[in-house]
């Protein structure tokens, strides 16, 4: 089987549209395999690059909730936990536009503690101007996940030095 490649982040960070745009490369991201799962579907496309053939898999946005600090909604958190329990790698997403959010360390936090060998590769969306896009990333490293890559899913740019990082761990 190729390798699973899971998408994870806050809600509307643009997770779908980044997978839409990665899984783009490559036969126009067929749909290679569809799981039903409790309440969400999953939906794994297919992609490559540079050679190297895996799929991506789009998780539910991580729900904030007031009371309760970071949480995912139990169902949510079943599909999260599923997708990354069979992943090889994780994009992590964060939005430059928005800017540094306490709850994007929550994600990286929950990551380490529960798939501690996940490697994680950090994308930095709606990065489309280029002047504006290396600041609004730097502030990403304080993550500690390495190098805040600067994308936009919707334009493409910054893509492929992403990808060139993602995989390197597959
Ligand atoms: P998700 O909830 O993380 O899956 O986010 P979506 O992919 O649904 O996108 C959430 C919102 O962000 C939508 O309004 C998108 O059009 C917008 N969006 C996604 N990617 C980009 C981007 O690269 N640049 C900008 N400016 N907006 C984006
Ligand atoms: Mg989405």
């Amino acid at each position: 089987a190729l390798p699973v490649v899971a998408v994870v982040g806050r809600p509307n960070v643009g997770k779908s549209t980044l997978v839409n745009r990665l899984a783009g490369t490559f036969r126009a991201g067929a749909i290679v395999d569809n799981v039903v799962g409790i309440t969400r579907d999953r939906t794994y496309r297919s992609a490559e690059w540079s050679g190297v053939h895996y799929q991506l898999v789009d998780t539910g946005g991580l729900v904030f909730d007031d009371s309760e600090g970071l949480i995912f909604l139990p169902e949510i958190r079943a599909q999260a936990r599923v997708a990354l329990g069979e992943a090889a790698a994780v994009v992590v997403v964060v939005d430059g536009m928005a800017g540094w959010n306490p709850l994007d360390a929550d994600i990286v936090r929950f990551l380490r503690a529960e798939f501690p060998l996940l490697p994680i590769t950090l994308a930095v969306n709606k990065c489309e101007s280029e002047k504006a896009s290396a600041s609004q990333a730097a502030e990403f490293w304080s993550l500690g996940v390495g190098e805040p890559w600067p994308v936009s899913g919707i334009h493409g740019s910054g893509t492929g030095d992403l990808l060139d990082s993602l995989v390197e761990g597959l």
